[in-house]
């Protein structure tokens, strides 16, 4: 009863200090259920499978102030059979102009379907590469929280993006394919040097910055980023940020953690910014090298509460930590490796959150993580039913897909019970290999991988925690009774109930 006791104190103290991370990842679950809105809303285009895209570059021109886009995008892709004609997929409300290959004008037609057709002067036989360059205009479709985004933030114009599977073609000519990624993106971005009340516009973008070059009224500034990235990881933002950086030492090999932020947020953002350098560290050492190093990590300010992990660049509706560790940990999971079908968002959500309970662990100690554990069980028991691994029936279904208690907080602590049952040297081996497996790095995992990797690193055979755990449904209940059998002996029986008839017997417990 004292153990009782003690805990019943102990969880009314969690929710008063609670309530500032709890609103904060209501705000992230909600950010980015919408960021996929369009992904699971939308079906990949079968009319684009026939070519691999190698390169984009992207020259478009933006004026924070009006809501509308023009540029070149210039594609370079290897024909998967012989092409006498290719696909690109673009909203049919955008107008393109003109295509060009070396020079020539491209017969094209745009249709209903959100393509534009284009017919090549010879045939590309399979396995050439080849390139061309669609130049396009018009104002993307907004439906409140679209792809492109034009809007204000302080009385001063701003404009961002979310470019996602199936609504980057909102705004640019691409491919929208999560099993396609592009090899190496440059970005170039053309704006009025100035807004309306004399301060200078800045870009944030995936990689390196190469260049600011300015030409009369206007700047060119130039992004290159040299790592395999799907489009819905490619993103832009401009407005009058504020910039500046922290340094990660890297055992030598040093990059740079570049902030843009809101003039208005200068001071908060300062405040709370630097603890990402100890994160990148923490998460280095847990697991392996931040995936981009050779670039640089970013935060860029954007107008929706919580956050999206735009490669390299998170966009930021906010600083909190719990915040900043959660997109920081998708650079590894999500965007280093990504979900291999919307069954699996576990493994980027899952995570993304256990990540940011290890931050308070080594960060804070035992009694802040275990703070973060009661919520999450908490959380993971607040309903009988529901499987981590999202049934196929469910895969359109945003609310289930996205799910805080299924794919963010049950999972999380679902990672949390491997790391006990099989050891924490011989669970973040698993993960440090998975990690590294030139099969799923910069590329995509699944349930299954995930599983083999971890029983080839420990040997054991993990089915039944994963039927148990990520296929099945429920949690387990316990009924302790004792007997006082004489003065020396004491009988304890302990029954387990399941809450859910889905698993006969749970091995494992939350703790
Ligand atoms: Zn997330």
């Amino acid at each position: 009863m004292k153990k009782l006791v003690l805990l019943l104190i102990f969880l009314f103290s969690i929710v008063i200090t609670a309530q500032d991370y709890k609103k904060d990842f209501e705000n992230l679950v909600s950010s980015e259920t919408k960021s996929a809105q369009k992904k699971i809303m939308g079906t990949k285009n079968m009319n684009t499978g026939n070519y691999d895209v190698k390169y984009h570059r992207l020259d478009l021109q933006v004026d924070p102030n009006v809501a509308f886009i023009e540029g070149d995008i210039t594609s370079y892709f290897v024909a998967k059979e012989n092409l006498d004609e290719v696909t690109f997929e673009l909203s049919d409300n955008m107008v393109v102009s003109e295509v060009l290959q070396r020079g020539n004008p491209l017969t094209f037609i745009q249709n209903t379907d959100d393509e534009i057709v284009i017919t090549l002067p010879v045939t590309q036989n399979s396995g050439v590469l080849d390139s061309l360059t669609i130049s396009y205009s018009g104002n993307p479709i907004s439906s409140g929280f679209g792809s492109f985004e034009q809007s204000t933030h302080n009385g001063d114009p701003i404009i961002w993006t979310l470019s996602e599977p199936f609504g980057a073609k909102g705004w640019w000519p691409c491919k929208q394919d999560l099993n396609d990624k592009i090899d190496e993106i440059d970005v170039y971005v053309t704006t009025p040097q100035f807004n309306p009340s004399g301060e200078e516009y800045f870009l944030a973008s995936n990689g390196l910055e190469q260049s600011q070059v300015v030409n009369g009224a206007n700047k060119t500034t130039h992004f290159n980023h040299q790592y395999a990235i799907p489009a819905y990881l490619i993103a832009i933002a401009v407005t009058n940020y504020e910039i500046y950086s922290h340094t990660v030492d890297n055992n030598g090999n040093p990059f740079d953690v570049v902030n843009y932020v809101y003039l208005e947020d200068l001071s908060y953002a300062q405040a709370n910014t630097p603890v990402t350098v100890d994160l990148i560290n923490l998460y280095a050492d847990l697991f392996e090298e931040y995936p981009y190093s050779n670039e640089k990590y970013g935060h860029a300010e954007f107008g929706w509460g919580g956050g999206m992990e735009h490669t390299t660049v998170s966009f930021m509706g906010g600083f909190s930590r719990g915040l900043i560790a959660h997109e920081l940990a998708h650079q590894w999971f999500g965007d280093k490796i990504t979900c291999g079908s919307w069954q699996d968002i576990w493994l980027n959500e899952g995570f993304a959150t256990y990540l940011t309970g290890l931050s308070n662990k080594y960060l804070d100690g035992e009694a802040s993580f275990k703070s973060w554990r009661i919520d999450k069980i908490s959380s993971a028991t607040s309903q009988t039913s529901g499987s981590v691994y999202v049934p196929a029936q469910d895969t359109t279904n945003v609310g289930r897909v996205f799910s805080s208690r299924l794919s963010y907080n049950k999972p999380s602590m679902v990672l949390h019970m491997l790391s006990r049952q099989l050891g924490e040297a011989t669970f973040f081996q698993g993960v440090q290999e998975y990690l590294a497996d030139p099969n799923f790095a910069y590329g995509y995992a699944k349930t299954p991988d995930f599983q083999a990797k971890m029983e080839a690193v420990s040997g054991e055979d993990l089915s039944e925690f994963f039927n148990d755990w990520i296929y099945g449904q429920g949690y387990p209940s316990y009924t302790i009774e004792w007997n006082r059998i004489n003065t020396s002996e004491i009988q304890i029986v302990v029954n387990q109930t399941q809450s859910h008839n889905s698993v006969s017997f749970l091995k494992h417990q939350f703790l």
